[in-house]
């Protein structure tokens, strides 16, 4: 049966050799979602894939399937940006390889997009633009949260209701997925939440809220970005059942730089 070509915008999220010549690829797709794929001879094919199965590149992809459930057939690839700078700078690198981690965690094959394409694009084209690496990544995560139906609750306190105040102390419970004021915590729930000062919470909310396009706007002092990532990585180790390993190294080493 004749195979039918699509072209889908789509992001590199993974790429493994297979064989002498050929490659494995997982791609996150506009509208179809995370979607694996064989790049016959990619290895060999200066003409069709040069320089464009790189790690976090855009592109426009040739495909096809020949039935439903099997590994798509990459057919050619155009480059729409290579974001050049997130593979030449290793700490960009690792920034870029959280979001890509995440998304492999948390999606499944072909399950959709959600708006998670338009969230990846954004955040790979701020690192590779250079606005501050480390809010971006807090924004990217608190927004993926949202995608994936887990939105943070940083309006009020998720115990007594009690909307959120400035002079009021707060700690974010991972279990109920949000807020809870001193008043309500008592000591079990120590290990098990996060402390968020006033100022973090206020920025954070306001990057849950804010277009895309304007996100950029939006700044975290130092302590908003140590606060952020520790909360937005414990709080994915709870709900994903397991750690992001680049996300715990970029936690134990570089946040400070
Ligand atoms: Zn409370």
């Amino acid at each position: 049966m004749p195979r039918t070509r699509e072209k889908v915008a789509a992001i590199v999220l993974d790429c493994r050799d297979y064989g002498e010549s050929d490659q494995i690829m997982t791609f996150f797709c506009q509208e179809l979602g995370r979607m694996s794929g064989i790049a016959k001879g990619a290895k060999r094919s200066q003409k069709r894939f040069v320089n464009k199965l790189e790690l976090f590149t855009s592109l426009s992809l040739h495909y096809s399937v020949s039935r439903p459930g099997s590994l798509a057939f990459i057919a050619e690839a155009e480059l729409v940006d290579s974001f050049l700078n997130l593979r030449q700078d290793a700490h960009l690198f690792l920034m870029a390889s959280v979001m890509s981690e995440l998304i492999m965690a948390a999606t499944q094959e072909l399950e959709g997009d959600d708006g998670i394409f338009a969230l990846l694009e954004w955040g790979l084209r701020s690192l590779h633009s250079r606005y501050p690496a480390l809010t971006i990544l807090s924004f990217f995560q608190i927004r993926f949260l949202e995608r994936i139906g887990y939105r943070p609750h940083l309006y009020s306190c998720c115990q007594c209701k009690q909307p959120f105040r400035e002079t009021i102390r707060y700690s974010f419970d991972n279990r109920h997925g949000g807020l809870v004021c001193e008043q309500c915590q008592d000591q079990e729930m120590i290990p098990l939440t996060t402390t968020l000062s006033p100022g973090t919470i206020k920025i954070l909310e306001a990057a849950q809220n804010c277009p895309l396009h304007r996100l950029h706007r939006l700044q975290l002092s130092g302590l908003g970005v140590g606060e952020s990532l520790s909360f937005l990585h414990r709080y994915q180790q709870h709900l994903l059942q397991r750690d992001i390993c680049s996300l715990k190294l970029l936690n134990e080493a570089s946040w400070q730089i």
